[in-house]
């Protein structure tokens, strides 16, 4: 079977909610993956940062394949002996003193918001019903009715109505504006420390540090989604941390278990995560001992490699050496650590022709939206390994 077989196959038989690129993937391996013909592609999406460790790490598929012989799924109707350690390493890694585990990040996301609207009632004395939380405008938080109820965009909602009430929207890095939508039923405040799916939308210095001191000020929890931007991705272990912010809540997923299996958390202090009282939430494979276990090697490989310093480092060196290129085509660069976006201008094509082109020199990088190029490599990545994708980006940016 060749490429143009699988596409057709998948087209046939799948619903098109996505439009790939035309390369199917047979096995990767660290920074790099191989198609069926036999071609290799350096990953410069990292499956949107769920990668963050590289394809197929050694260790966490060790842990996998050990894990898998032993125990795979108790539902929590039962214990296992991984959550517990799970729990425990996320709050040593993290400073907070609860955490809950989810699957897919959309499922921590409803997860949070639940957690905020009990906060409300409970602690803030909401009326019931009442709570609001405020969000910005371009976010991304995922797919469900309830998380698509309160997007800005026009395509990931439309004929899905009817919609979840209870969301304020706001400009992203207005802080006034969130101090303007804060009234006395307000339980939160949600945001993307960075706006991945946006476009790699950094807001300007001290807003993180601003709305949580609004926040603070306001008693409305500060909510950070950092799913994408989490667990190293921006070159520190959370976003948040460039401007010192510790959120009141915290959500994390994708590289929490490196690209083996949907893992994702919650984590937060005793007064917010310890409302939840038994049977109010849960999921029969959320903390289960396959996931918690690949998680738990997970964070190590994070953390024994030092991948958060070296995001730092090489996203650095990344980016310095994209602002070298010819900039003809570039409107703007916006980076931290390893998420780079590269905005092209208007009259010089979509980003999706600049990342088709790159494939065609063995580079795999998504568009997002219809002007971004990102660059978001596994942060496992090494000098050596740019070096060798910088002249090919530089053809292609400076055609
Ligand atoms: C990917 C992502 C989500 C959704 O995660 P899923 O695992 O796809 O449900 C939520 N928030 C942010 C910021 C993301 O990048």
């Amino acid at each position: 079977m060749k490429t143009q077989d699988y596409i057709k196959l998948s087209e046939t038989f799948g619903a098109r909610n996505y439009k790939p690129l035309d390369v199917v993937i047979e096995r990767g391996e660290g920074v790099w993956v191989y198609d069926i013909e036999g071609n290799r592609y350096l990953d410069c999406l990292s499956a949107y940062g769920a990668l963050n460790q590289g394809h197929v790490h050694p260790k966490i598929l060790k842990t996998l394949i050990d894990q898998a012989q032993k125990l795979t799924l108790t539902s929590r109707a039962f214990r296992n002996d991984q959550l517990p350690f799970l729990y425990k390493e996320l709050c040593e890694l993290t400073g907070y003193e609860m955490a809950i585990t989810m699957n897919s990040g959309a499922e921590a996301v409803e997860t949070a918001i639940k957690i905020a609207r009990k906060w409300a009632y409970k602690v803030k004395k909401v009326e019931d019903n009442k709570a609001e939380i405020i969000v910005a405008d371009g976010n991304f938080h995922g797919r469900t009715v309830t998380i698509v109820s309160f997007s800005s965009e026009d395509l990931y909602k439309k004929d899905f109505g009817p919609f979840t009430p209870g969301f304020v929207n706001v400009a992203y890095s207005d802080v006034n504006a969130i101090e303007k939508a804060i009234n006395m039923n307000t339980a939160a405040v949600m945001l993307e420390p960075i706006q991945g799916e946006g476009g790699v939308i950094i807001p300007p210095e001290n807003y993180l540090k601003q709305v949580s001191e609004i926040c603070r000020k306001h008693n409305v929890l500060f909510i950070a989604d950092e799913i994408q931007t989490g667990l190293g991705r921006t070159g520190k272990l959370f976003a948040c941390d460039y401007e010192g912010v510790r959120p009141d809540v915290m959500i994390i997923g994708k590289a929490l278990a490196g690209g083996f299996y949907p893992v994702s958390a919650v984590l937060s202090d005793r007064q917010v995560l310890g409302l939840f009282n038994p049977g109010e939430h849960g999921s029969t494979f959320g903390g289960n001992p396959l996931g918690a276990a690949v998680a738990r090697t997970a964070l190590k490989v994070i953390t024994e490699e030092n991948l958060v310093g070296n995001s730092y480092k090489m996203g650095e060196y990344f980016t310095e050496q994209l602002h070298e290129m010819p900039q003809k085509n570039i409107k703007e660069i916006r980076a931290r650590g390893l998420l780079i976006g590269v905005e092209i201008k208007k009259d010089s094509g979509k980003a999706r022709s600049y990342c088709e082109a790159l494939q065609k020199k063995g580079i795999l990088a998504k568009e997002t939206h219809e002007t971004t190029i990102r660059f978001a490599p596994p942060l496992i990545i090494d000098r050596e390994t740019i070096d060798w994708a910088l002249p090919k980006i530089k053809e292609i940016l400076s055609k």
